[in-house]
């Protein structure tokens, strides 16, 4: 097997007396989509911080491409190839869509908001926001205002904002979320074919997309991982079912 391109070493993080990551240790390998899935305040988020660098781990380490990343600023995570979407959406509702893509890659890498405006006029930087656009299918959208958006057609923005990074990972804190089912299914292809360009660590709670997307899924509770395993192992798992999938 060869290296995986992201990997957590026994990730703790507490928050004074909760324990909301708990040894958690998971990797993320070439082509795979690996899903992490649990209940509300099971730590997925906070993995997640912890894996792009807006959180310190109280214990435990993270390689990114074979590098001990762990003491990395954010950006430099962002600059090095982790391309990233938020449970919350980070875009700027006024800026156009393809303003939100320059920009947003650009904010990832840690560019000074002075030399952000300017750096609208960048052709590189442009031609590669528009590349993203085309593959996410907003081409047509690129002129309006963000606001204008359908919630699934800002999903697809986010993703391209991180695709435009040209990223060797993608981590994802429920992509899915406030999506109705049409939605959640034209996300669910899109993520399919996203693998392609760089696997996938995604945090998911609308479990058609799971199963129908990971090759492996991780089941955290309380902030420790109970099971890693194929679909069809979770879904066979009785430790599972008790705790989170439910009878
Ligand atoms: P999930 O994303 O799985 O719903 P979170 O990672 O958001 O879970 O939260 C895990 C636990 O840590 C929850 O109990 C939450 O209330 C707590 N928590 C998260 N962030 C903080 C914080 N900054 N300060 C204190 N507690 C936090
Ligand atoms: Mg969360």
């Amino acid at each position: 097997m060869t290296d995986p391109v992201l990997a957590t070493h026994n990730l703790s993080k507490s928050f004074g007396a909760l324990t909301a990551t708990d040894d958690v240790t998971l990797d993320l390998r070439a082509g795979e989509i690996h899903a992490v899935i649990g209940p509300n305040g099971a730590g997925k988020s906070t993995l997640i911080a912890q894996i792009c660098g807006g959180l310190t781990p109280d214990r435990g380490r993270i390689e990114f491409l074979g590098r001990d990343v762990t003491q990395e600023p954010t950006r430099l995570r962002a600059r090095a190839g982790l391309g990233r979407t938020f449970q919350i959406s980070a875009l700027a509702m006024e800026d156009s869509v393809l303003q939100n893509v320059m920009l947003g890659a650009l904010g990832a890498m840690g560019r000074p908001w002075q030399f952000l405006r300017p750096a609208l006029k960048d052709d590189a930087l442009r031609d590669r926001a528009e590349a993203a656009l085309a593959r996410v299918g907003l081409t047509d959208a690129r002129a309006k205002r963000t606001a204008e958006l359908s919630h699934g057609q800002r999903r697809q923005l986010e993703v391209a904002v991180a695709l435009s990074l040209q990223p060797k990972a993608f981590v994802m804190d429920e992509p899915m979320a406030g999506l109705g089912s049409e939605g959640s299914k034209q996300l669910t292809g899109f993520l399919d074919s996203l693998r392609a360009d760089a696997p996938i660590l995604l945090v998911e709670h609308d479990m058609d997309a799971v199963f129908a997307l990971a090759d492996r899924i991780s089941v955290l509770v309380y902030g420790k991982v109970i099971e890693t395993g194929t679909v069809a192992e979770i879904r066979a798992s009785k430790a599972v079912r008790d705790a989170y999938l439910g009878g």
